[in-house]
């Protein structure tokens, strides 16, 4: 019997992928896969490799073994700027925005990844507001929240194919971190592709497709966020 499937199209592709830093081994055989137009969330206790695992896909960190495919092209030994350029955007844990510049100038240098064509798209001022209000502000006079609000909208400039969010709701105050959850499912429903490293639960349940659990650098459990046992789960990462 002929069964129709339709294809499901795999953005990001890791397989058996480990991270070193110096001698010391971060990552071991980390298999995660993140479907097109999926939010997938990755998460894990203080220090166990998640934002290892972002940086391994952005080529900052030393990764001998293993395969990072990004929509079936191996990547593994490209560096950092082709992969940004071939549609990675990445928001690291902390921010990182430049904090002498002013709001516009930081969105600017997001778009600087492809040759700072077409100007700063005015749909970041709708997802964010704020943004827009505080222009000519500098970067390190934002509150946390919106600094958070302005590194993504930096890393969404260049509508990236894939983007990575690292701990998008750390220490920001909770109006703040609906915000952000609104912001997110309003990417999802216009098709983006996102890979979320999280801590906090709850904020993930009404967002993200598809979990993973990191433990010692290590997957130790992955499934449908539908179908996960949040007792089971908040215990594997409780702190
Ligand atoms: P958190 O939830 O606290 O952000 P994490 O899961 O993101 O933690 P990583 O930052 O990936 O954890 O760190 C994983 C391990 O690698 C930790 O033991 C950390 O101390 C170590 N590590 C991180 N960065 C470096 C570095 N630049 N050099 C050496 N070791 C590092
Ligand atoms: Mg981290």
């Amino acid at each position: 019997m002929f069964i129709w499937e339709e294809a499901v199209k795999i953005v990001l592709e890791v397989n058996n992928l480990e991270a070193y830093y110096g001698e010391s081994v971060i990552l071991k055989n980390v298999c995660l896969n993140v479907q097109q137009g999926h939010i997938v969330c990755l998460l894990g206790r203080n220090g166990v490799g998640k934002s290892t695992f972002l940086k391994s896909v952005m080529g900052l960190v030393h990764t001998p073994c293993g395969s990072i495919c990004l929509n079936n092209e191996e990547i593994i030994d490209k560096p950092t700027y082709f992969r940004a350029r071939a549609g990675i955007g990445y928001v690291p844990q902390g921010r990182d925005i430049f904090p002498h510049m002013t709001v516009e100038e930081n969105l600017q240098l997001g778009l600087e990844i492809k040759g700072g064509r077409g100007g700063i798209p005015q749909e970041l001022y709708e997802l964010f507001p704020v943004l827009k209000e505080m222009l000519t502000r500098k970067g390190g006079d934002l509150s946390g929240g919106q600094q958070q609000q302005l590194a993504i909208a930096r890393a969404l400039a260049v509508h990236p194919k894939l983007l990575l969010l690292d701990e998008p709701t750390e220490g920001i105050q909770p109006s703040i971190i609906k915000d952000i959850g609104r912001v997110i499912l309003r990417l999802k429903k216009e098709g983006y592709t996102i890979l979320i490293v999280e801590q906090y639960l709850e904020f993930i349940l009404g967002i993200a497709d598809d979990y993973y659990v990191m433990d010692k650098g290590a997957i130790i459990a992955q499934g449908l966020v539908s179908a996960m046992n949040k007792e089971d789960i908040q215990h594997k990462i409780a702190i």
